[in-house]
């Protein structure tokens, strides 16, 4: 018997690893898996750094530890199964659709057996989210986090919410002065092992994100700053807490230029690795809570961010696979502009963002779903190729986590998790940032060389797509602004819309 810990599972106090002390353990550092998409070198620097250090603690703490170091996952199952024929591996079930199915697959032609435990890396099972989903055809959040509200007890007052209410969003929607600065987060030097990955990342995975599939100018991506050991991500969490949890409510949803991090928690690199745990990041925030008097709606806006969205996205995933990965509802079949690969644009809040993504592999949730998304579902790229570059370019990415918030909230794919788009014209991005004031693009400008492309692309959007959207409760005010438009002013729209697609596709916005 032999515990199989996979790459996004590197916890000990969880799982098999926790049940099983006595067992021996197999990790497989495998080159195939990073040739998969051409990820950001952070990303596979965090990943193999990760392994490492983990592999590291494991031996520490007494225990053996098989590490295997292949060009292909398969050739680590094959070359553990010669050596022990017949064995018998555990491992917790992975949330990627088919890696399960993959993996037995595998074993089971090398002659060995194995067996799927629940994936303790998540608070809720999938037999609790079935009950609590029954058949319904489509799910809404606030329902789900008030049921794991319930369920975890955390921010309850017996069967009260904290404070009366289940929720404090619309305190959560503040701008920060203009002469706010927001408290640096920490930077995790690489030590000896992070920086023997790094050179490995530099020398063999040529073709990578370094590389872009477009060409064009590569500025090097910046120092590598994440945590790799469940240590550090603690030290991650602690800082978090004592600095920027204060604000992490009422400045969510704003976005500042050249602030990449504000007040987000920058944890999910950690908690999707394991090397965080959900419980132990939402009972620090509410033990903060107590403790100091950290405001509720930052509390609050905090927990349901882990609690709710981080559950219901993966639930969602594992129920809506292999559809959601394909889903198109909308018809969109643009590519992807090289911009997003290159960040050469003038649009001072694209820039500013991509720019962020190629330095750090992140980017806070509301540049990737207000900026980013936003931008592509606006001018129609297909939601598969926009999600395969969230899963290339960011730190944290992983299938099942993009595959919701990309094909589902990002680009309104599908209508399972939403019930419309999240899609905006430039007067959001102004209200929501200070990226306008410097922008060469006129933010109140429609039509016109240098009117921002956001508006024309918003416009031409809602008119390309109001079969399907204009009866939308949701959308009818909007629909109503397009419908007061005249038919000259709707095509000089149609026209530039078109155009900037032209554009974009050449690198000239
Ligand atoms: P904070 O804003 O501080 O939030 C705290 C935590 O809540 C995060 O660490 C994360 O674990 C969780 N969380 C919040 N929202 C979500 C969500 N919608 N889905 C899952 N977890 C959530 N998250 C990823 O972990 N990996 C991705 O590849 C990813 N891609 C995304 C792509 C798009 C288009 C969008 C709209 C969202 C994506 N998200 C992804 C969700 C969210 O943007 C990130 O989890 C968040 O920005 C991570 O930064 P943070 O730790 O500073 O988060």
């Amino acid at each position: 018997m032999t515990v199989l810990v996979l790459g996004d599972q590197l916890n000990a106090d969880v799982g098999p690893l926790a049940d099983r002390p006595g067992e021996r353990v197999l990790l497989i550092e495998a080159a195939d898996l990073a040739r998969r998409r051409p990820y950001h070198p952070h990303k596979l620097t965090l990943v193999f750094s990760a392994m490492r250090h983990f592999r590291d603690r494991l031996r520490e703490s007494g225990r053996t530890v098989e590490y295997r170091q292949v060009e292909r996952f398969a050739d680590g199952i094959e070359a553990h199964l010669d050596a022990d024929p017949g064995d018998e591996l555990v491992v917790m079930r992975p949330p990627n659709h088919g890696t399960g199915d993959r993996l037995r697959e595998l074993v089971e032609r090398h002659g060995g057996q194995i067996e799927f435990v629940t994936n303790d890396l998540f608070l809720c099972s999938p037999d609790r989210f079935d009950d609590w989903a029954g058949e319904q055809p489509r799910y809404r959040h606030e329902d789900f986090y008030r049921f794991m509200r319930r369920e975890t007890g955390y921010l309850m007052d017996d069967s009260e919410p904290v404070g009366g209410e289940w929720n404090y969003d619309e305190q959560n929607r503040e701008t920060p002065p203009d002469d706010y600065s927001p408290p640096d987060p920490p930077v995790f030097e690489p030590d000896a092992i992070t920086r023997e990955v790094q050179s490995r990342v530099a020398e063999t995975f040529v073709g990578s994100y370094e590389e872009p599939p477009y060409g064009g100018e590569w500025a090097d991506p910046g120092p590598f700053r994440w945590p790799v050991t469940s240590d550090q991500a603690e030290t991650a969490l602690e800082r978090f807490v004592t600095d920027r949890l204060a604000e992490f409510g009422p400045y969510q949803d704003a976005l500042a230029a050249g602030e990449w991090a504000l007040n987000h928690a920058l944890l999910s690199p950690a908690l999707n690795l394991g090397l965080l745990r959900p419980e132990a990041v939402i009972e620090r925030v509410i033990e903060a809570y107590h403790e100091r008097d950290v405001p509720l709606n930052s509390v609050e806006g905090f927990v349901r961010q882990v609690l709710g969205w981080r559950e219901f996205m993966r639930q969602i995933y594992r129920r809506e696979m292999p559809e959601l990965a394909d889903a198109n509802q909308l018809e969109q079949s643009e590519s992807l502009p090289p911009l997003f690969w290159t960040g050469e644009t003038d649009m001072a809040c694209l820039a500013d963002v991509i720019d962020g993504v190629r330095t750090r592999g992140y980017a806070h949730h509301i540049e990737r779903l207000m900026i980013l998304s936003n931008f592509a579902t606006l001018l129609g790229v297909e939601p598969q190729e926009l999600n395969r570059w969230f899963h290339a370019a960011y730190i944290d990415a992983s299938h099942w986590v993009t595959t919701p918030n990309v094909v589902g909230m990002g680009t309104f794919g599908t209508d399972v998790l939403s019930t419309k788009p999240y899609v905006s014209s430039a007067n959001y991005v102004d209200k929501m940032s200070d990226y306008c004031g410097d922008c060469p693009y006129y933010k109140t400008k429609t039509t016109g060389e240098r009117a921002c492309p956001f508006n024309a692309l918003y416009w031409d959007f809602l008119d390309r797509n109001a079969e399907h959207l204009s009866d939308n409760h949701r959308m009818g005010l909007v629909y109503n602004h397009l419908e007061n438009k005249g038919e000259d002013e709707r095509e000089a729209i149609r026209a530039r819309a078109e155009r900037l697609r032209e554009r974009a596709q050449r690198s000239e916005l």
